[in-house]
């Protein structure tokens, strides 16, 4: 049963985006842990209400008596893993789609494990909260969940929020999965911050005492503007009205992000300086004239931030030891990150395709076309039809592949016949949506309380005098 732990250990190596996050929460579990949301994690505090504990049974398929999921011998040593320093937790935000089979199959290799977890925990959800609920029940996007592992990649503990008062817990304890709810007050207060890019969105962030969810959910505001690889550099600022949330009067996390500016260096036209503003109105962004940041495209097929390992054009070919062109964008990330389509589409194929090794390609509107070369595993069929920010597949090296890593290639209809163009440059055509006028008006009380009050601010200090002074 675990001679595929070498792999799982693959499987789960930090994702460049994901990397961080991971080691965050390592250094919080050893560290300051007591100020966070987790202290009421523990399993057997006095807020958790335990409920549907001990789920197992004899067998895999035999759910509701208590049996270890692995094999006895293999939790001796649990307890202490789990409270060592080398366990890894994973957080991250739901995707569109996502179940909680699907999150744990994606920390987890050994799917039987990810099937038993993810089944005992929505059937205590579902007791909990008294509606349907199983492991493949659709989740709403933009939620926080966790998985922990100890260093061979087992599972210890996951964590999903449905929503900021619904926070449900599964642990391993003494070979048998225990589920509870977080019993928590939670408030929020909306709070501002400035910072200057020093690093990653996430270092920079983590720098002034900001989580690594903060950076994940300013990216997303700024997705379709912002390539967070290529076009943000050192000095460039930034400030966040946000929703900060308090768990029992503990900082536990963020809300919503109530409008955030970025002046980057090379954010404007033409990697020329530019301002990019967004506000939530009406549960969408907008810039400051009342444009809706979502577009058609999204500029990246994976999410947060992540890294280019080749780019479009000539390059020497580690495998084939000559020059050729290379017709996409290869994105470093670890076995198993999702890819996502980058528009709605039709999946055109599927399937393994020679030296892409396992391949989707998905024709869009306005004639594009997207390729998602070397994927671990596909998710989706000939046929189907996606949305923008639908999985495709999971990043992987199958074909002719050095590393993990997702190939991305982008054509475009010309003259009847499709043609590469380079990913990071593409200018998309699509009608923007504008804030329809009757509604103007509010927009702009919004816009003169939230946003002007941001664009306004001048950094007097940088992050790395470890401060986040501002003036208006
Ligand atoms: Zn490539």
């Amino acid at each position: 049963m675990f001679s595929g732990r070498n792999q799982i250990g693959t499987v789960l190596r930090p994702r460049s985006g994901r990397a961080m996050r991971a080691g965050v929460m390592c250094v919080l579990a050893v560290g300051t842990i007591a100020a966070g949301l987790y202290l009421y994690l523990v399993p057997g505090a006095s807020a958790s209400i335990p409920f549907s504990s001990s789920v197992g049974g004899s067998s895999l398929s035999s759910a509701q008596e208590s049996c270890p999921i692995v094999a006895p011998e293999e939790d001796i040593d649990r307890k202490d893993v789990q409270s060592g320093p080398c366990s890894q937790e994973v957080v991250d935000l739901t995707g569109d789609g996502d179940t909680l089979y699907v999150l744990l199959n994606a920390n987890l290799l050994d799917e039987s494990v990810s099937r038993k977890v993810a089944d005992t925990l929505a059937a205590a959800i579902q007791q909990n909260l008294n509606k349907p609920f199983d492991a493949n029940t659709s989740l709403e996007s933009g939620r926080t969940y966790g998985v922990t592992i100890d260093q061979n990649g087992n599972f210890l503990k996951a964590t999903l929020e449905l929503n900021p008062a619904d926070v449900f817990h599964a642990a391993l304890e003494n070979g048998k999965i225990r589920c509870w709810k977080e019993e928590v007050v939670l408030d929020y207060k909306v709070e501002t911050i400035s910072f200057r890019l020093d690093g990653t969105l996430e270092k920079s962030l983590m720098k002034i005492g900001e989580g690594a969810e903060l950076a994940r959910k300013l990216f997303d505001v700024f997705r379709w503007d912002i390539d967070f690889q290529a076009e943000t550099v050192r000095g460039d600022t930034c400030s966040i009205l946000f929703e900060r949330r308090y768990a029992d009067d503990r900082p536990s996390g963020y809300g919503r992000i109530l409008a955030a500016v970025y002046n980057g260096r090379k954010t404007g036209e033409e990697r020329k300086p530019g301002r990019k503003a967004a506000i939530l109105f009406d549960n969408q962004y907008y810039d400051s004239k009342g444009t809706a940041l979502k577009k058609d495209f999204l500029r990246s097929p994976l999410s947060g931030v992540i890294r280019i390992t080749s780019r479009f054009g000539m390059r020497f070919h580690p495998i084939y030891r000559r020059w050729r062109h290379h017709d996409g964008t290869d994105y470093g990330a670890a076995t198993g990150t999702p890819a996502y389509s980058i528009a709605k589409g039709l999946v055109t194929f599927a399937g393994w395709q020679g030296n892409y090794g396992n391949l989707v390609c998905i024709k869009h509107d306005s004639g594009y076309e997207s390729k998602y070369g070397h994927l671990h595993r596909i998710v989706v069929k000939k046929g189907d039809r996606v949305k923008q920010h639908d999985r495709v597949g999971l990043v992987g090296q199958t074909g002719d592949a050095t590393a993990p890593h997702l190939h991305f290639e982008l054509l475009v209809k010309n003259k009847g016949n499709y043609k590469h163009i380079n990913p990071l440059g593409v200018k998309y055509v699509s009608a923007p949506r504008r804030i329809p006028a009757p509604l103007m008006k509010r927009f702009t009380s919004l816009y003169e309380e939230r946003l002007m009050p941001l664009e306004g601010m001048v950094l007097i200090k940088t992050a790395d005098s470890g401060s986040s002074a501002v003036a208006r």
